[in-house]
């Protein structure tokens, strides 16, 4: 990448750094960033920078917000009750853009997977224990139907089943190894109405 200036080489790379974006798509955005008004381009890197330094996890289902909970926890009209368990903030995106679901989550950020060293202790399974001591109806598992997310998934029913409060899993139906966020709002839907207890 010699071809270009330091100060284009340097942009291509930080954009090639991005997840997704090959060296191609890098000088294609920077190209289109050096003929944005330079007003555009600084909206767009404080949206970066004050997205970074303000977002953090919602102090109840650890999602990740700007303030201290996040709208959904906040919102008294849903079902407090009712807890569904995700493995990421972009699978709560996932079932929230249904629009049918009422109840409220917890994200754990991550799955269990002995095979990469990730045990119970390194996702926001303590936090979900804690919150179980309020007054809550129904547990609903939705973590992938990955080996990892299945993993998880059963670790939590046990872990839950002792306290008397209902384990439920979303149906099959959404494939196999699936995750979540790139499953159609329908198949969701269903995952959702068709889960067994556990
Ligand atoms: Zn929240």
């Amino acid at each position: 990448m010699e071809y270009y200036s330091k100060q284009i080489t340097k942009l291509i790379e930080e954009l090639a750094s991005l997840p997704g974006i090959g060296t191609k798509s890098a000088q294609r955005l920077a190209f289109h960033i050096l003929n944005m008004p330079i007003e555009n381009v600084e909206s767009l890197s404080n949206a970066i920078v004050d997205a970074r330094k303000n977002v953090r996890y919602c102090k109840q289902c650890f999602t990740l917000t700007d303030d201290e909970l996040c709208p959904i926890c906040k919102n008294p009209k849903r079902n407090h009750k009712e807890i569904m368990v995700v493995e990421n903030t972009r699978d709560l995106t996932a079932y929230e853009k249904t629009g049918k679901y009422e109840g409220v989550y917890h994200v754990l950020h991550g799955a269990i997977s002995p095979m990469l060293g990730i045990g119970p202790n390194d996702i926001r399974l303590k936090e979900l224990m804690q919150r179980l001591q309020g007054d809550v109806d129904e547990v609903i598992i939705a973590t992938n139907s990955s080996l990892e997310g299945e993993t998880t998934a059963m670790y939590i029913s046990k872990l839950i089943k002792p306290t008397g409060i209902k384990v439920t899993r979303i149906a099959s139906g959404v494939p196999v190894g699936g995750d979540l966020e790139y499953i159609d709002e329908v198949t969701l839907l269903r995952a959702l109405e068709g889960r067994v207890e556990l």
